[in-house]
This record gives C-alpha cells, structure tokens and sequence, in this order.
C-alpha cells in the first residue's frame, strides 16, 4: 500500500467517523504531499540538465570562438547556442576553405580558425 493509499484509508475512516476537522487535515496533507512530489520531480529534470550541462563544459573547450569536443576535437560548434540554450550547434564554413563559419540556428558569423581571411591584393 502505497502512501497516498494509506492517507486516503485514514481520510475515509475519519469522514466516516464524523471527525471532519482531522478529515480536513488528512485532505491537506495529501494535496501537500501532491505538490512536494510535483516540485521534486522539477529538481530532478532541473538537476539532470545542469548535470548534462556540467559534462558537456568539461568535455568541451572554448577556442577560437567556438567549442570543441576536447579529445576527438569534434567541432565547431556555436558559442552562442551553447552559452545561451545548451544547445550543441556544429557551424558550417561559408565555403570551403574558408576561415569564417556560420550558425545555422542563431546565423551568427564566427571565424572558428584564428586565421584572418587573406587579403586580396588588386594589381596596380
Ligand atoms: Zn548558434
């Protein structure tokens, strides 16, 4: 038998027995017992995310304005994505070969190589 089943046992007795006041006081005790079930479920989601979040920053590093997966070097993935939703955005070079990468989700623009764009010298 479960808690709730118990409560609502002894509820029963009490209202059967005229007792409203304790009744009540059952009545309460379950909605309470309702609501602190409800809020720890929040925490566990609440902590299972900052958990997932917390693995991801130690798997990750910040470098040239991107993250990077530490070991494999997996990556560009979006800064912006991350440090906001903590959400894993890999970014598209505009062409290849180029130095410049850009978020398909926020559109953000990053050079993720730490190389400047070559110049292009116009002859004289
Ligand atoms: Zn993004």
């Amino acid at each position: 038998m479960g808690l709730y089943d118990a409560a609502k046992d002894a509820a029963n007795i009490l209202k059967e027995a005229g007792k409203i006041n304790e009744y009540q006081k059952i009545l309460d005790l379950i909605d309470d017992l309702f609501n602190k079930r409800e809020e720890i479920e929040k925490l566990k989601a609440e902590n299972n995310q900052l958990k997932e979040e917390a693995k991801i920053k130690e798997e990750y590093i910040f470098k040239n304005n991107c993250y990077w997966h530490k070991e494999s070097n997996d990556g560009p993935f979006c800064s912006r994505c991350f440090d906001k939703e903590k959400h894993l955005i890999r970014i598209i070079p505009r062409r290849p070969g180029s130095n410049n990468a850009k978020c398909p989700e926020c559109k953000s623009l990053v050079n993720y190589t730490g190389i400047n764009e070559s110049v292009v010298f116009r002859p004289i």
